[in-house]
């Protein structure tokens, strides 16, 4: 049984089809998903997709990097509204890659944010590209201890994992690390412990091989399991038993399995609220 930490479900192409995509990946042994926003707009669709599948669907609320204008105290009251249904707040962060959005509305958006989170008890989904040093220390100043979170498909380097293990947050995996070019994404599975790795598709993106050149989806998670299980050098079952687990202790999802007793899992600080 796997766990899909983050795919667009209600993005096109898989939204006109989104049925059969969770039907397919039911098969394929993915059986809850973690759906990001990314705008505004997108937050009604994912709480209704949410809500229709419920409990194997669960909406995530947040305003990505590229979409950081959005964020205003309308839209920032309305994300704390969300987060009465969300198992996460993201994907939010900050992405160096885009040339129009300023650094500084980026950083104002992802704190603002941050503070949601923080105020909602809820862990944080991070985007982040080309700007570890700033994102990590955003995190530290604005305690994400307290809440916890993934760094969503990874990009960074080993000592940049370690430097987010240790303010506490996981790391996730995406179809990159079956790319026969990989080298930074597979020496991250190898370094990071197996209690905070998660996997996820990005899908509609980042297609693993061996399916590139299809659009992404959930069923195709398998083949990261399986290329994460080669580099730890351990099974398949393993890989979907550790990430799964981590995924339901990050996310507070249920159920959690009749064997596992949650307060023996180390490095959890209880959330700030409940909700
Ligand atoms: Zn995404």
């Amino acid at each position: 049984m796997l766990i899909d930490t983050h795919c667009h479900l209600t993005s096109p192409p898989l939204a006109s089809r989104v049925d059969d995509v969770l039907d397919a990946a039911r098969r394929a042994g993915v059986t809850q998903f973690i759906v990001p926003g990314v705008d505004p707009d997108d937050w009604p669709a994912i709480a209704a997709l949410a809500r229709r599948h419920a409990p194997s669907v669960r909406g995530a609320f947040g305003i990505h990097p590229m979409a950081a204008d959005r964020a205003n105290p309308e839209t920032l009251a309305l994300l704390a509204d969300y987060g009465r249904e969300a198992c996460a707040i993201g994907e939010i962060g900050l992405d160096y890659t885009l040339p129009d959005v300023p650094r500084e509305l980026q950083q104002a958006a992802f704190r603002a944010q941050i503070r949601v989170a923080v105020e909602t008890g809820l862990p944080v989904i991070l985007h982040c590209r080309k700007a570890f040093r700033d994102l990590l220390a955003i995190l530290d100043e604005e305690g994400v201890a307290r809440v916890r979170g993934v760094m969503h498909a990874f990009s960074g380097s080993p000592e940049v994992a370690t430097a987010c293990l240790r303010l506490g947050l996981f790391i996730s995996v995406a179809g990159s690390v079956t790319y026969p070019t990989a080298v930074r994404p597979v020496a991250v599975v190898r370094q990071v412990p197996l209690d905070r790795l998660l996997l996820e598709t990005d899908s509609p993106d980042m297609t693993p091989e061996p399916l590139r050149g299809r659009p992404n989806e959930p069923a195709f998670l398998r083949e990261t399991a399986r290329r994460v299980a080669e580099i730890k050098g351990i099974s398949a079952d393993a890989v979907a038993r550790a990430t799964t687990d981590n995924a339901r202790r990050l996310f507070r999802l249920s159920p959690f399995p009749d064997n596992t007793n949650n307060s023996e899992v180390p490095h959890v600080p209880a959330p700030l609220l409940p909700h």
